[in-house]
């Protein structure tokens, strides 16, 4: 197995860096707020099993994903914490699904509460559900203004029990508070409302990563926690308030390395000529593993703890590294594409800076054919 993990390129995942980011997001949270673990997407490309086993260890006591296989993914790992669907359940279908495997599903509008009570008299199987506002996002769930109207036909729904309420932050990451602040009102007063008819909610939340690491205010029952569990910051400013270490490493393999003259062209539409005699290494990973294309001729990489420059368009499976001040390198040497080597650290917020778009994207785009390597 070792062999076949590690034979051209892999992800490295450090459960004890992922515990300790638990750990720090326990402490700095209200006592007595929950921490829910968000591992969609497989677990932001970390691996949804064994992160949510870790996480669960250490201190978060339910979990999130986005959709029904990612879910009986979980329970089928043998997982029977609490599981919240994030996305949305439509069909009878799918609800009969969500009952049989015990997950727990989001309802987003009074017309989708109505398909799961009807189907879930059918069975006459009961469901804790959980109901969510719109309070800026302005994607799935009910108006905030709306809130007393769907929460008090779901409470009459027969088989069907409210678990929690919540919403979700747009702008929780920004240095301007403004439109989070205005977010939390909205749920406030939403939830006044509530109290007002006798609704009172058993659970709120509406915290992601940014609202946790910046605003206690915003802790309510619990806390839905994604890219910080992961090691990485949503914003740089964020970065004072707790000390996270960065659970993934990207790391592939040296196959062939040679020497070109000066003035030879290297890899597809040779958008790369060496201006000098270069030794150049290629390297067994490219974009069907999760490279992305634009970052060719601006990737960096790390060998032998020196940082390297990456040259040439990036292929499908394969890429190549400038490494002329590398004497002697061998095939099977290995490169560290994000992750810590010597005194070098690239992280997926570099990749992120230079393609202009954000760590969860990077994160999420680390393919299947990459084994994930749990050390
Ligand atoms: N809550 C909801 C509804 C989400 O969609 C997400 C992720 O996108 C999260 C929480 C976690 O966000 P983050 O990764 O920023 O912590």
């Amino acid at each position: 197995l070792s062999l076949v993990n590690r034979q051209r390129a892999w992800v490295e995942i450090d459960l004890k860096a992922l515990a300790h980011n638990v750990r720090q997001i326990k402490q700095i949270i209200s006592p007595a707020t929950e921490l829910m673990a968000v591992v969609k997407a497989d677990a932001y490309g970390h691996g949804a099993v064994t992160v949510a086993q870790t996480a669960l260890a250490h201190g978060a006591s339910v979990l999130a994903i986005a959709t029904l296989a990612e879910g009986i993914e979980l329970r089928q790992a043998g997982i029977n914490a609490p599981i919240l669907i994030l996305g949305a359940i439509n069909t009878a279908e799918e609800i009969k699904a969500v009952a049989a495997w015990q997950l727990e599903p989001t309802i987003c509008n009074p017309q989708q509460a109505l398909i799961f009570a009807e189907t879930l008299a059918r069975s006459q199987k009961n469901l804790a559900v959980h109901l969510k506002l719109d309070t800026g996002m302005s994607r799935l769930g009910t108006n905030w203004q709306s809130a007393t109207e769907f929460v008090r036909l779901v409470q009459q729904l027969p088989y069907l029990s409210i678990a929690s309420i919540y919403s979700h932050l747009a702008t929780a990451d920004e240095l301007d508070p403004t439109i989070m602040k205005l977010q939390q009102q909205r749920f406030q007063s939403a939830i006044s409302q509530l109290k007002l008819n006798h609704l009172t909610p058993p659970c709120l939340h509406l915290a992601n990563s940014a609202a946790t690491l910046s605003d206690r205010s915003l802790d309510y029952d619990l806390v839905r926690v994604g890219l910080a569990l992961y090691g990485l910051y949503p914003a740089s400013h964020l970065q004072s308030t707790v000390a996270l270490k960065p659970v993934l490493q990207l790391k592939a393999k040296i196959t062939q390395v040679k020497q070109i003259a000066a003035g030879t062209g290297v890899s597809y539409g040779h958008h790369f000529v060496a201006d000098q005699d270069l030794t150049i290494a290629v390297v067994g990973i490219g974009y069907a593993d999760g490279v992305p294309r634009h970052l060719s001729n601006r990737l960096k990489a790390i060998v032998r703890g020196q940082l390297v420059r990456q040259i040439g368009t990036i292929t499908m499976d394969q890429l190549m590294l400038d490494v002329s001040d590398l004497p002697n390198l061998q095939p099977g040497e290995i490169v560290t594409l994000i992750g810590k080597d010597g005194d070098f650290v690239i992280s997926a917020d570099d990749w992120a800076n230079t393609l202009n778009t954000i760590s969860w994207e990077i994160l999420c785009g680390f393919k299947h054919r990459l084994p994930r390597v749990n050390i």
